[in-house]
């Protein structure tokens, strides 16, 4: 079975207190016999505090981002080794404001995404099309491009280590959530990609989450369709309440 996967951005919110607070009502309240794992991901700077915090639970602490190089002279950059010296064992990549503000293309991810498996790193990869890409019926064309671009490179052996996340960037902090039935068309076409391309246990085992003003109140009719395997949550997932009742609807 496919893993359930809800994965909380945290984006640049919360200070170390507030991480701190966040966290603990999470550890407090969450179920513990949940099939869906769970991923939150602070901000650099409240990382290492975040791994201990959740050490010993079903909390796994990710990234937002890294650097492609191993090391070097890139003044505010993070590495892999970095995140790994302090346990951090998921990254986002190829979330759509990294794509928007901090310009990184298809190309740069796929050196991203090489360099974190390189370092058994799992990499949530983001990618999605904007309202103009839909409405001009190319969403599809774009998605594929993302996905060939940015991480149909990898060997087979990498895919256990791979998630993907499509998010529709006009559904992303807008209010304004893909249809159960628009995310579904588009995670079947997804899949189909991963069957034709890359093969069918690939395609088959590997987890494919929407993210796009999930909320607590939309969650479950989004995660029941067939090929939809959990979410990537961002504003909804700044309130434990609110994060946890999304992991309810896995
Ligand atoms: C996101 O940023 O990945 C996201 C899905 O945000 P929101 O849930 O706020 O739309």
């Amino acid at each position: 079975m496919r893993k359930k996967i809800v994965a909380g951005n945290w984006k640049m919110n919360n200070d170390s207190q507030q991480t701190e607070t966040l966290l603990e009502e999470l550890l407090s309240k969450k179920p513990e016999n949940t099939i869906a794992k769970i991923v939150v991901a602070p901000t650099f700077v409240n990382l290492q505090a975040a791994v201990k915090q959740t050490a010993g639970s079903n909390i796994i602490v990710a990234a937002q981002n890294m650097h492609q190089a191993e090391s070097g002279a890139y003044t505010g950059e993070i590495s892999v080794n970095m995140l790994k010296s302090i346990k951090v064992n998921t990254v986002i990549l190829g979330h759509s404001e990294r794509r928007a503000y901090f310009h990184e293309n298809n190309a740069l991810l796929a050196q991203k995404v090489t360099t974190a498996l390189a370092h058994n790193l799992t990499v949530i990869f983001c990618f999605g099309e904007e309202l103009a890409d839909r409405q001009s019926g190319n969403h599809f064309n774009l998605v594929e491009s993302q996905l060939r671009e940015g991480l149909f490179h990898i060997s087979e052996s990498d895919w256990a280590s791979v998630v993907l996340a499509y998010e529709p960037v006009w559904a992303i902090g807008t209010g304004e959530t893909a249809s159960p039935e628009q995310a579904q068309e588009m995670h079947a076409f997804i899949r189909s990609l991963l069957h034709t391309n890359i093969g069918s246990k690939i395609a088959e085992e590997t987890s494919i989450l929407y993210g796009g003003s999930v909320k607590p109140d939309n969650a479950r009719e989004i995660f029941s369709k067939p090929d939809v395997d959990g979410g990537l949550i961002g504003g909804a997932a700044l309130k434990a309440d609110d994060f946890l009742a999304i992991v309810a609807g896995i």
